[in-house]
């Protein structure tokens, strides 16, 4: 042991609060998850909800004493108070998480977007490491995203910015949860794949996605597991979808003028059937895209961990 280098030892707890699951991690300097938790979230009831959150901090707790707290949430977050106004998926409305967890566990505590903590994830230790500016897109059930610039989260004026997801490019199109017709998000993610679905299977009842549907609506992993094994109207939609998601990332682009983009989310782990169309939509509507540098679609490397683990990178940022 050197006298004057680093203290090495610090553990930050993050936790990634979404609509239907709490994941926690315990994540060291070198961005090592040493533990990681899952678990129920009963996103409708507020009181349950917080209990919640507390019993996964407490199982982070017991894998060693965390010097701080981040939590990413689904929903529009104040980063500066550690305030979530409003979340379409979540019950509560105009809560100080900060202060909430700061004042049952004594641990200081810092509050981002989801999508933003899965994107400071991903830039600091995984797919988006080396690069200085960054888009990072999560795509689920819906459309998540995080804007890296000058190796910084840009936040906007609110907190509120890279709401990627509810840019309308459909006028007219289906109802997004967030009351407009035809956010991106509708016609690029998962809902998108389940709506698609829902139609081949009104018209061929018989189909390869109708039986892995096994008689209930059809879902997106009906599809992605129909277009696995190679049925043409299940990669068709898979392609469609694809194909719409990289018309927005072009656009993004060009309002951007990103190094890379990472794209992560349950659906984006569909692979190339996915990626294939998107990267193709992708040139075909970037601006210029002969004369200017490679802009890389990148799968992202942290799966299902990318929220928590950003959340406990920002979360080591505020103890000393
Ligand atoms: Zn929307």
């Amino acid at each position: 042991v050197s006298t004057g280098s680093t203290v090495r030892g610090r553990l930050a707890a993050g936790l990634d609060l979404g609509g239907t699951k709490i994941a926690g991690v315990l994540l060291d300097e070198e961005g090592r998850v040493r533990s990681r938790t899952v678990g129920g979230s009963p996103a409708g009831d507020p009181a349950a909800l917080r209990e919640a959150l507390f019993g996964v901090l407490e199982d982070l707790r017991r894998g060693g004493e965390p010097v701080a707290v981040g939590v990413g949430v689904a929903g529009l977050v104040d980063q500066a108070s550690g305030t979530l106004w409003y979340a379409p998926n979540i019950a509560w409305r105009e809560v100080r998480i900060r202060d909430l967890v700061a004042d049952r566990t004594g641990l200081p505590c810092v509050v981002d977007n989801d999508a933003n903590a899965a994107a400071v994830g991903e830039a600091r230790y995984g797919s988006g490491r080396g690069y200085t500016h960054l888009l990072i897109v999560t795509v689920g059930t819906g459309i998540g995203g995080g804007i890296v610039i000058d190796r910084a989260l840009y936040r906007g004026a609110h907190g509120f910015a890279a709401e990627i997801g509810h840019v309308v490019v459909e006028p007219g199109g289906p109802r997004c949860g967030c009351g407009n017709l035809g956010c991106w998000e509708q016609m690029a993610s998962g809902q998108a794949l389940a709506r698609l679905a829902r139609e081949e299977v009104e018209a061929h009842p018989e189909g390869v996605i109708a039986k892995a549907a096994a008689g209930g609506p059809p879902e997106g992993v009906h599809v992605t597991v129909a277009a696995a094994g190679g049925d043409p109207p299940a990669r068709r939609i898979v392609a469609e979808v694809g194909r719409r998601l990289g018309e927005g990332l072009a656009g993004l682009a060009n309002v951007l003028d990103p190094q890379a983009i990472v794209v992560g989310g349950g659906v984006a782990e569909i692979g190339d059937p996915l990626l294939g169309p998107a990267r193709e939509a992708f040139l075909a509507m970037l601006e210029a895209p002969a004369h200017r540098p490679d802009v890389p679609l990148l799968p992202a490397a942290l799966g299902n961990d990318a929220g928590a683990v950003g959340a406990a990178s920002l979360a080591l940022e505020l103890a000393p």
